[in-house]
């Protein structure tokens, strides 16, 4: 098992493989991995979120214990919704609540990273296109989905994208535990062998829509237990494997332009 992060040194940003308290800064990225050239260790370093997509695809209601909680029948296929690049926020970077909602939900996720350019690839193909998993969290504007219809703009405002805190290959997302806390108290608690779709059927899936590029983000949905934030508190995702994603709620007033 290797963990990849993203991180900013002394400004500049570079990727780089975590061993313990210590970063190998890697020659390139993980999707053309060059060798490595020195280390650093983890405290001298900001992390940041480990890829940059170029789109990042969710999908809704793919939990058992979710569709249950909201008394929804499972789907047949899966319910994709896309989020922007400027939604993506890093680990310890602030969710900022925007002034058009009155009801903003954390939804801890799994998220799976591509590896490769992916189109139209069979489920029994889906492993080799993707590099890894990391922890999601699909902030969520949940009183505009009402008044949307949708899983529209509730789901696109800036910092709604949280990703890290890196991405962890050589794991299997079959059975992992996904545990969710606001401020240490413990709020989702599923795991992943509750998924309606797995990693490999969700990429060959959305390969089939559209054409899926090295770095974009397929998430796979949130289980039960989802609720309201609040500004000050702090929302952590730990999934198995991966480690713990963890970002402040912060108000829209005094937000940068
Ligand atoms: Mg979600």
């Amino acid at each position: 098992m290797s963990k990849f992060v993203r991180f900013s040194l002394g400004g500049e940003v570079r990727y780089g493989m975590l061993e313990g308290d210590t970063v190998k800064v890697l020659r390139g990225s993980p999707f053309d991995c060059q060798g490595f050239s020195f280390s650093v260790r983890l405290e001298q370093i900001e992390l940041l979120a480990p890829c940059l997509p170029s789109k990042i695809v969710c999908v809704g209601l793919n939990y058992r214990d979710h569709a249950e909680e909201i008394g929804a029948s499972l789907p047949e296929e899966p319910h994709i919704f896309l989020k922007p690049p400027t939604a993506v926020i890093g680990p310890g970077q602030a969710i900022v609540i925007p002034s058009m909602s009155r009801r903003v939900d954390y939804e801890g996720e799994l998220a799976l990273v591509v590896k490769k350019r992916a189109r139209n690839v069979p489920p029994e193909e889906a492993a080799d296109c993707i590099l890894g998993y990391t922890c999601f969290n699909d902030v969520t504007a949940r009183d505009l989905v009402e008044k949307d219809k949708g899983p529209l703009r509730a789901k696109m405002f800036d910092t709604f994208a949280a990703i890290g805190p890196c991405i962890s290959c050589g794991i299997d997302p079959g059975a992992l535990a996904l545990k969710t806390y606001v401020n240490g108290e413990l709020r989702q608690s599923s795991n992943t062998s509750n998924l309606v779709f797995d990693p490999l059927q969700l990429v060959s899936f959305v390969s089939a829509v559209m054409t899926l590029l090295p770095g974009d983000v397929i998430s796979t949905g949130t289980p039960s237990g989802i609720a309201p934030l609040k500004v000050g508190d702090l929302v952590e995702v730990e999934i198995e494997g991966i480690g713990r994603l963890s970002n402040p709620v912060a108000s829209h007033a005094g937000e940068r332009k």
